[in-house]
């Protein structure tokens, strides 16, 4: 491909340069990470920047879980100005030095009268192009990735007058059409976010001669960046931050801004062309209804899946910088400003064209922290956002050379190359308010059946006992009455019989003794005849009587049938008690199992608050949950920091758990044979140990005995880090030192750290070991058990949190034996130096980082203090690293313990003689 024969005719000379130019373009095409980004085509003269950059779905899909990126090349559109009302006039003789063939995407800047440089860019606009058109092509495509939860950034960079204010700050109050991108991005934004899930917040700064100016708080007018050790991540929390829901708000923000930026211009005399705008944008989305699938109902029960996910939260920044003007500025002063200043003006803009050129260039090093402007710009040049440059240029041949460093800047930003990267954090603090309403909501229905169960229970009851007795009574009555009835009956007829007898009886006797044999004989005759009367008729009344006693037989019987009936029917209650009571017991099986549950709910909302802990404190790069900073640490504990108030509700929140669950349900589970049940309750555990109030009662209890077991039984690393975390934690105290060292803690806590991986698992039992060996008591033992091994043994490793943690042990070892020496105690070379300590003592005594410094220096002294080491130091160069802290130790205390020490030691003194060095 050559440009070289231009329609101007070009020589050949001018051709080998145009050559040049396109290929130095060329080249930027041509590396490998271009050539895998989706947007690297240029091909297409009708394609939009829009279309040629990642956004949409694709990016969603290719930038998330595993953390990495997509690349993404900064962008670069450059912009002509029309000519003013002085460029038609003065100029009016002259061609443009430019000339733009925007569907070719390339620009031809005339180097002379017969020869021209031509330039491809990703967008060429002309000055006819609109304002709308201007933002759909630069800055549309930044602020949808923004809406997705990516960094943005949108900037200009050009000679003042050239239009950058007017590309990207005009407010567009007088004609619509005019908006610039600023205006437009907002409004874009607040159409396409939902009140009830998402935030928009600003601010607005000026970067003036090094100093960042709040233009939403005049008063403000010294604001510090500040920078996530862990992260990177560079943040303003001085800067005035306000919410904006309503397109008028932000224009008035921005008038607002505009005032305070022109005052404080004046003030400190100079124009806002000096100056670089910064805007703000912070968006906030919640993914919540997308990602919560965390409960499922199930016939009025509710059974946790177990993969809870916390909402998710994306954090989309939006950075539009409106940049000083790029020319030149008179360094002899011609502004009033010394020289020195003139240079500080400068600063900014220079450091930025050298990352620029550093990243253009692949170099290894990146002049980030030169100045405040580049260190505000580390995610957007090299970084994790899409960034969009527009570079503007005037027609007047007056400014060539302005106009040709403006197009070369913009052809180097066109070769840095960055990694988008979404910014999706888990939204911890919401998913643990639903758990907590879920759980709420559980206890309250068990609450209510249960009471409900109880009462129906005792309504059957009742029930059934009334039928019994009722039906008791009704039987009793019956057998009585027919009892009764029986009774006169029968008393009755035996009446009737005895009184016929009588009289039968009677009527014999006086026949025999009165009448004549022949009388007698007829009237024996006429008596048998009644006899036999009276006979029948007995026999009669027998019958009548047997007949009687058959019926009331057969009631006997029938009563006795209601008997049983009555007994069937008191059976059948009973069993409906027993079926009764046997749902009660199912009922109370079912919330036994409910309380369960919710056992497991809190401990894996435990497990969500613990792990929102730590991911908080990486972010806000505090160090360690367990083992506490500083020397002395015998004494010290992990406090969090005032302001942290949710932080202090969650941990009350766990404080109350244990009190609900109960500390010895919670050790328990330690020894549960569900693994991720062990996992959460030695979480829960640490938690706790990391209390100061908790300690004593966790002891009490066992768990330092559980923690230790567990590190002897159990092979899973995170247990081992947990647990040796709570170990640290209860370190801290004396008592329990004693406790630990009588258990067999250092072999133990020597062979998991042989064994470990982890720098973390390293760090908490380098911070345990390190507290055993602050206690005078312990010193020959911990020795004797390989503790002091077993911290060198650690150093392999190579974390800095690891190798703090062995310096502060060490430290604490040598103080504890310099002070038994001072009291006479101790005699003899110090077991830190028999234990070969002292080599790796020298070799980091002048590290970089100062968490491991200052312990060594620390102990270099106390090993110092005694005589007895001093030949040893000598010989292994601890003495120069002395004399290095007495010189240079930012610690005033250190500084002065080295000196004292360095001159009462004669065998010091005498080295330092023969070496001829002052001290
Ligand atoms: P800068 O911010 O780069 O110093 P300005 O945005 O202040 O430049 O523009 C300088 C002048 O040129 C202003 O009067 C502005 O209205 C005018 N101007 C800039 N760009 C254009 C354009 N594309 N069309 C019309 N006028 C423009
Ligand atoms: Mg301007």
């Amino acid at each position: 491909m050559s440009f070289s024969g231009g329609r101007n005719g070009a020589s050949a000379a001018h051709g080998r340069s145009s050559l040049k130019a396109i290929d130095s373009r060329n080249s930027t095409f041509h590396k490998p990470a271009h050539s895998s980004s989706p947007s690297s085509s240029s091909s297409s003269a009708s394609s939009s920047f829009k279309s040629k950059t990642l956004h949409g779905s694709s990016s969603r899909k290719i930038a998330t879980k595993d953390g990495g990126g997509v690349p993404g090349r900064v962008r670069v559109a450059v912009r002509l100005r029309p000519r003013n009302a002085e460029e038609m006039e003065a100029d009016a003789d002259f061609a443009e030095c430019v000339e733009l063939q925007p569907e070719l995407k390339r620009l031809k800047l005339r180097k002379n009268n017969w020869d021209t440089d031509t330039y491809e860019f990703d967008e060429v606009l002309t000055e006819f192009a609109s304002q709308k058109r201007v933002y759909e092509v630069v800055a549309k495509p930044v602020v949808e990735s923004i809406l997705e939860g990516y960094n943005g950034t949108i900037m200009a960079y050009g000679q003042t007058g050239t239009g950058k204010t007017y590309t990207l700050g005009r407010l567009g109050g007088e004609d619509p059409a005019a908006r610039g991108i600023m205006v437009r991005a907002m409004e874009e934004i607040l159409a396409e976010v939902s009140w009830e899930t998402d935030s928009v917040c600003v601010s607005y700064l000026q970067l003036y001669m090094e100093t960042i100016q709040d233009l939403l708080d005049p008063s403000n007018d010294n604001i510090s960046i500040v920078e996530d050790p862990k992260t990177g991540d560079v943040s303003l929390p001085g800067a005035t931050l306000v919410e904006i829901r309503e397109q008028n708000n932000f224009i008035e923000l921005l008038r607002l801004g505009e005032a305070h930026r022109f005052a404080a211009n004046t003030k400190l005399n100079t124009e806002s062309s000096r100056s670089h705008a910064i805007l703000m944008v912070q968006v906030t989305r919640s993914m919540n209804e997308r990602s919560f699938p965390y409960i499922t109902e199930n016939g009025g029960n509710s059974f946790l899946s177990k993969n809870i996910k916390p909402p998710i939260v994306r954090k989309g920044k939006l950075v539009v910088v409106d940049l000083a003007g790029s020319e030149r500025i008179d360094k002899s002063g011609s502004e009033g400003h010394a020289l020195e200043e003139a240079k500080s003006i400068n600063l900014s803009l220079s450091a930025l064209g050298k990352c620029i050129n550093a990243l253009a260039e692949n170099s290894a090093h990146v002049p980030v922290r030169d100045s405040k402007l580049t260190r505000l710009l580390k995610d957007s040049f090299g970084g994790t956002a899409r960034t969009s440059l527009v570079v503007t240029i005037g027609p007047s041949p007056r400014h060539r050379g302005e106009t040709m460093s403006t197009i070369m800047f913009g052809q180097r930003a066109m070769k840095v190359e960055n990694m988008l990267k979404l910014k999706e954090e888990f939204d911890y603090k919401s998913l643990s308010r639903r758990l907590e309403v879920q759980l709420h909501k559980l206890v309250e229905d068990n609450e209510r059946q249960q009471k409900a169960f109880e009462e129906e229970i005792e309504r059957v009851q009742v029930e059934a006992e009334n039928r019994i007795s009722e039906t008791e009574r009704k039987f009793t009555d019956a057998l009585e009455k027919e009892r009764l009835k029986c009774q006169k009956n029968y008393m009755e007829s035996i009446k009737k019989l005895e009184e016929e007898l009588l009289v039968s009886q009677g009527k014999n006797g006086s026949a025999v003794m009165a009448v004549s044999p022949k009388e007698s004989l007829s009237k024996r005759e006429a008596s048998s005849i009644t006899s036999s009367e009276e006979i029948s008729n007995l026999k009669k009344s027998l019958e009548k009587e047997t007949l009687l006693k058959r019926s009331a037989d057969e009631d006997v019987t029938n009563l006795r049938k209601q008997l049983s009936q009555s007994r069937l029917l008191e059976s059948s209650a009973t069993s409906e008690i027993l079926r009764l009571r046997q749902l009660l017991e199912n009922e109370s099986r079912q919330k036994e199992k409910l309380e369960g549950e919710i056992t497991t709910l809190q401990s894996q909302l435990l497990q969500l608050s613990f792990d929102a802990d730590e991911t908080r404190r990486r972010l806000d790069g505090g160090g360690s949950a367990y083992v506490p900073e500083g020397l002395e640490s015998a004494t010290l504990q992990v406090r969090h920091s005032e302001h942290n108030e949710p932080e202090d509700g969650e941990k009350a929140s766990v404080a109350k758990l244990s009190e609900q669950v109960g500390l010895h349900k919670i050790l328990s589970l330690l020894e549960a044979d569900d693994a991720d049940v062990r996992i959460h309750a030695v979480k829960v555990v640490a938690n706790l140990a990391a209390e100061e109030a908790n300690q004593e009662k966790i002891v009490e209890a066992g768990g330092l005995m559980s923690l230790l077991n567990l590190l002897r039984n159990l092979e899973d690393e995170t247990v081992h880090r947990v647990a040796a975390g709570a170990i640290a934690n209860l370190a801290m105290n004396e008592v329990n030192q004693e406790l630990i060292m009588a258990q067999g803690g250092i072999r133990l806590l020597s062979t998991t750290a042989a064994n470990a991986e982890d720098p973390q698992t390293l760090r908490m039992i380098a911070g345990a070991i390190a507290n055993l060996c602050g206690n005078d008591k312990l010193q020959m033992k911990l020795r004797a058990e390989g503790g002091i091994k077993a911290l060198l043994g650690m150093v392999r490793c190579g974390h800095p949190d690891v190798l703090a943690q062995v310096a502060r042990g060490i430290a604490n070892f040598a103080k504890c034996e310099s002070r038994a020496s001072a009291q006479g105690m101790k005699s003899g070379r110090s077991l830190l130096i028999d234990d070969g300590a002292l080599p790796w003592i020298v070799q980091n005594a002048s590290t970089e980082a100062s968490a491991i410094r200052r312990h060594i220096e620390l102990a270099l002294c106390h090993l110092a203090q005694h005589d007895v080491n001093a030949r040893d130091m000598i010989n292994c160069g601890a003495l120069l690293e002395l004399v290095r802290v007495s010189r240079d130790c930012t610690r005033e205390d250190i500084r002065l313990l080295a000196r004292r020490t360095l001159s009462s030691c004669p065998a010091f003194r005498t080295e330092l003689r023969r070496l001829r060095i002052d001290y």
